[in-house]
């Protein structure tokens, strides 16, 4: 049985399935009254960042950060460790948002840019002496395009020297990241964790910690409210620079507990599975389209299709059966749909929106 809609948008999203669960429990249990700097909220802190900590196999060497959204971590990440030049692997919308917010900044940004739809030969791609970080988007969600993790992976082996900070907003948990090759990490809730927007997380390594001393020292680091040093120094006590969003901290905590329960490599694989169905029913469809023809570089969380009538009219037949798709982005609003393929989703009700897609 359907109860209320159920969402194949790419964020915000179908909320996990446990989430109602945990919010009446955080309600019930005083967390939208409780002081930030007491010992309640500093357990809670330790507990949630631990099993994130748990679930991505993450270091020691590498603190947990909570911000109000992803944006706001992509102006602090660049505004804390650059000092001049950043590089930007840019292919669609949120790419090119970084890339501007280091303009904004006053900053000297390099780019690589591709159309829509195309990926990076990240072997080819020349990366400037200057640059002091490398900025990747690991799953462009505007157009359905992942850097996969090796290739991310590949730029550490060949520019040591420089950090390496990953958007993985959209796909997060998903990605398989070698820790000594990527020194942070950015994701908001309202996509593959299934929660609803409010809360950033942003995972940085020493290293990058000792490039915002450095920025720090040279008089450089703005930024009074959110830099990676207030951050860093309140992460210490498990406590955040103001008064945070307590609730979705907590709501992260025990998300993160279910999908280790149900391990995070059975999510992967069925993540795998459900990209599998969706890129294998859009080759096969009359009215779909893979978007992305390169399959290495085909997103396995956000499927977007070509469309060939338009996609308002799917999006509109669909919404009568309570199934909510993602139109296109920008320019491609009219022409594409975007299916997520989130962990809040399972393999019966992307087979079933199969047999729906089928039938328009
Ligand atoms: C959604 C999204 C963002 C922005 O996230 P907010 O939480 O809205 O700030 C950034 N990058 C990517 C790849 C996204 O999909």
């Amino acid at each position: 049985v359907l109860l209320g809609k159920l969402f194949f948008t790419p964020g915000p999203a179908q909320l996990y399935p446990t989430v109602e669960k945990h919010l009446l429990e955080a309600l019930q249990s005083d967390l939208g009254s409780i002081s930030h700097r007491g010992k309640q909220f500093q357990q809670l802190f330790a507990q949630t960042t631990e099993n994130l900590r748990q679930l991505l196999s993450l270091p020691d060497d590498f603190g947990i950060y909570f911000m109000g959204s992803a944006t706001e971590i992509w102006e602090k990440s660049l505004a804390s460790c650059v000092e001049k030049n950043s590089f930007h692997f840019v292919n669609g919308s949120f790419s090119k948002k970084y890339y501007d917010f280091a303009k904004e900044l006053g900053l000297t940004p390099f780019k690589v840019e591709t159309e829509m739809g195309f990926g990076f030969d990240v072997e080819k791609i020349e990366i400037p002496e200057e640059t002091e970080v490398i900025c990747c988007t690991q799953n462009e969600t505007s157009s359905g395009v992942q850097m996969p993790a090796h290739d991310i992976h590949t730029l550490k082996d060949k520019h040591p020297d420089k950090l390496i900070f990953v958007d993985a907003v959209s796909s997060m948990p998903h990605p398989h990241f070698d820790w000594s090759k990527v020194d942070s990490v950015l994701f908001s809730v309202q996509k593959a964790f299934g929660m609803p927007a409010g809360l950033g997380v942003w995972i940085a390594n020493q290293k990058t910690l000792a490039k915002a001393v450095e920025l720090k020292t040279k008089g450089l680091l703005k930024m009074p409210y959110h830099n990676l040093l207030s951050l860093a120094e309140n992460g210490k006590k498990n406590e955040t620079p103001a008064t945070p969003n307590v609730l979705y901290i907590y709501l992260l905590g025990k998300i993160a507990e279910d999908m280790l329960k149900k391990g995070v490599e059975n999510i992967r694989q069925e993540t795998k599975t459900k990209a599998e169905l969706l890129y294998n029913f859009c080759e096969k469809s009359d009215l779909f389209e893979p978007f992305v023809q390169n399959k290495a570089h085909r997103s396995e969380t956000v499927v977007v299709a070509n469309t060939h009538k338009p996609s308002a009219d799917i999006i509109e037949s669909l919404k009568k059966e309570n199934i909510v798709l993602g139109s296109g982005y920008g320019n491609l609003k009219e022409k594409q749909v975007r299916i997520a393929n989130f962990p809040s989703i399972s393999v019966g009700q992307v087979e079933m929106l199969i047999e729906k897609l089928s039938k328009q």
